[in-house]
């Protein structure tokens, strides 16, 4: 017995002088590292495949170990190296270490969904059919370097107004930092950005241009290809966004890493890239919510994009017509520098803005006869009008007028919207599940056939102008119409080459389009997001409106916007018709500020879901007293836990906890020593949890 043990432990002593232990980063939710051993030693930043359980994982060397964390005859050792890349750069491993502890997920969570699918696939490493793994095919098939329709077009490069000259003399004279460029709705923005980003390239470094939706991607793409070198042009800009392939995104990913290409413009994603010569980092419509990923790792771009300047030392340049109010509160404390573009580039006016008091209006369908008329004469005149309304759908409740039934989605605290379709089958849909079901004959409640749509959607406002106006050419523009792929690019070029008179359109068609013959813009139901619970709702509404009244005008004078509202005094209404963000976000500060609100308190939000919402709240109320024990919740607030606002979606009920401090770091280390007892506290139960850092919407 005791020989067999001595000879056991020197076989084991034997074999520790060969082994070199690693803490590897998992994609799993757990938190932490997992050690492995390897016969040599392997630099941090190199992937790995390991056994986890019982699966094959790709995972990523973040540390040699001197000694295992665990018993060392329970530890693997790793299945391979995979030596078809280079080390991650040291640059993007602080990146993704700054995102983990500042968002509180473990390094596995954020490094490997950073990386494109097929280097995180095991699939693509194992068995016959991967002879090389993916980098190797990427390469053997380099792509289309260039869809440039641009290189043969003559580039007319605009000449700068003073405004735009001097913006970009204080930019070029920037070494780090942040500034932000707020610049109205057709102020030249994307110039200034063009010519800063030359000034950079001609410097040997690249450019990280990050942009909020893949649908502002083709026109910005046109506007920065032609601007690059001639012969290096086709290669050097690489796109990257959520719709590409994967084997596009691969070697466009390939291409910056490599160092190949000089400028990268992508969404949110892209700035997980590394990028061995960045010198410069550009955030357009820096206010815009599509920064912030709303699922697994819950980051926002553009604040990790500024600790990347920061930590890399280059500038980041911040643009907008209606800055987040973090930003602006950035800039009130001298912390960002300020520039500012406050005449349209064309030296054209900004569109009048009226404000359409509907308490006594008659409307039609929602519609005014104000804006009836407008359109009219705008059709007269032969410009484009444009009327939006945040609503899809036909309407949104169907109401019996007998017995008060209304459509609701059985799975969710939601109503159920009516959809028509042109076979004239109309259903009901939910926004949030997306159950579907037909229009009910009669009434489930009373068998009554008197079923009426209550209120507008695009689709009723559409059919109404259809009928108002039979001779103009009507285009609804909407998550709906533009399902299939390619069809919101066909849309839109429908609208650039004049084929439209009228376009009806959610959010869709605000953002960063460029209408040439836009007179007229007219805006329904804009009181729903003002009322909307959020106290971040009127800043988004404010953006939104000043976002829709600039499409229009662009390229022509005595444009205007009809907003119709039953509250024409408030802040964001007055604001508005002045085109005055100072004074909207002044007063919008100094309310957050009464309040305690950010970005005068740091907030982040513990939510659970479950079947059954007692086991949800159950939870959290646990959750939130077994904080109030700790130290660290000294400085720190924990209000009481609440179903969230639509509580029931697809059957699973939510709650959220909110917590909050004036001071980030208070509210950092109590998540820090908090967070692992919640781990511990919710295991075994019939849910789920997660935490989110710098909620958007509470
Ligand atoms: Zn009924
Ligand atoms: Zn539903």
């Amino acid at each position: 017995m005791a020989a067999d043990e001595s000879n056991a432990s020197v076989a084991s002593a034997l074999c520790t002088t060969s082994r070199f232990y690693l803490a590897i980063a998992l994609d799993v939710p757990l938190p932490g590292l997992f050690d492995y051993w390897h016969i040599e030693p392997v630099p941090c930043g190199v992937r790995v495949l390991v056994t986890f359980g019982r699966r094959v994982m790709v995972g990523m060397v973040c540390e040699a170990l001197d000694t295992p964390r665990l018993e060392a005859a329970r530890v693997r050792a790793i299945d391979r190296v995979l030596d078809d890349l280079p080390p991650m750069p040291g640059d993007w491993m602080r990146l993704a270490g700054f995102a983990a502890r500042y968002y509180h997920r473990s390094m596995g969570e954020v490094l490997m969904p950073a990386l494109p699918a097929s280097l995180r696939k095991p699939a693509a490493y194992l068995g016959s059919r991967a002879a090389g793994g993916p980098v190797c095919r990427a390469d053997r098939r380099p792509g289309r370097p260039a869809q440039g329709q641009v290189s043969s077009v003559e580039v007319s490069v605009p000449t700068l107004n003073a405004q735009q000259q001097a913006a970009l003399q204080a930019l070029l004279s920037m070494k780090t930092g942040v500034a932000l460029l707020h610049g109205v709705t057709g102020s030249g923005k994307t110039e200034v950005y063009l010519r800063l980003a030359q000034q950079i390239l001609s410097q040997g470094r690249q450019v990280l241009l990050l942009v909020p939706e893949i649908n502002l991607t083709p026109q910005l793409e046109n506007s920065v290809r032609a601007r690059l070198p001639g012969e290096l042009a086709p290669l050097s800009l690489a796109v990257m966004h959520s719709n590409l392939a994967e084997g596009e995104r691969l070697r466009a990913w390939l291409r910056v890493a490599r160092g190949h290409a000089d400028v990268l413009l992508g969404t949110r994603l892209a700035l997980f890239t590394p990028m061995p010569r960045l010198g410069l980092i550009i955030v357009d419509e820096e206010h815009d919510t599509s920064y912030k990923q709303q699922d697994g790792l819950r980051y926002s771009a553009r604040d990790l994009a500024i600790w990347r300047g920061h930590d890399l030392g280059v500038p980041v340049v911040l643009g907008s017509a209606t800055p987040s109010l973090e930003t602006w509160h950035r800039v009130n404390q001298g912390a960002y520098q300020y520039l500012s573009l406050s005449q349209r580039a064309l030296a054209q006016a900004l569109p009048e803005v009226h404000l359409v008091d509907t308490r006594r209006a008659r409307l039609e369908q929602g519609m005014s006869p104000q804006l009836i008329e407008a359109l009219a004469a705008s059709l007269a005149r032969g410009e484009q009008s444009l009327v939006f309304i945040n609503r899809r759908g036909f309407s949104p409740v169907l109401r019996c007028n007998s017995c008060g039934w209304v459509s609701q989605c059985p799975r969710c605290t939601a109503y159920a919207v009516v959809h028509r379709h042109r076979a004239g089958r109309h259903t009901l849909q939910c926004h949030h599940c997306g159950h579907c079901t037909a229009v009910p004959r009669a009434c489930p409640d009373c068998g009554d056939q008197d079923l009426q749509p209550l209120g507008q959607g695009t689709q009723r406002v559409e059919a109404y102008l259809t009928e108002q106006f039979p001779q103009a050419r009507i285009l609804r523009i909407d998550a709906d119409s533009t399902r299939r792929k390619g069809s919101a690019a066909a849309l839109f070029s429908q609208v650039h080459d004049g084929q439209a008179d009228v376009l009806v359109g959610t959010q869709m068609v605000s953002k960063g389009h460029d209408y040439a013959r836009l007179g007229l813009v007219g805006v329904l139901n804009a009181d729903a997001m003002l009322f909307a619970q959020d106290y971040r709702a009127p800043e988004r509404l404010f953006a939104q409106l000043m976002q829709v009244a600039g499409r229009a005008g662009r390229r022509g004078a005595g444009a205007q916007v009809l907003v119709q509202t039953d509250y024409p005094d408030q802040a964001v209404y007055q604001s508005l018709r002045h085109h005055d963000y100072t004074s909207f976000a002044r007063s919008a500060l100094d309310e957050r500020e009464e309040l305690g609100l950010p970005p005068f308190a740091y907030q982040a939000l513990l939510t659970a879901q479950a079947r059954h919402l007692r086991d949800a709240q159950g939870f959290l109320s646990e959750a939130r007293e077994c904080a109030m024990r700790l130290e660290a919740a000294k400085g720190v607030q924990l209000y009481d836990p609440v179903p969230v606002r639509v509580v029931r979606v697809a059957n699973i009920e939510r709650a959220q906890l909110l917590i909050e401090s004036p001071s980030r770091r208070a509210l950092h280390r109590l998540l820090d020593v908090w967070l692992p007892e919640v781990y511990d506290l919710a295991r075994g139960r019939p849910l789920r949890y997660g935490l989110e850092v710098d909620p958007q919407e509470i």
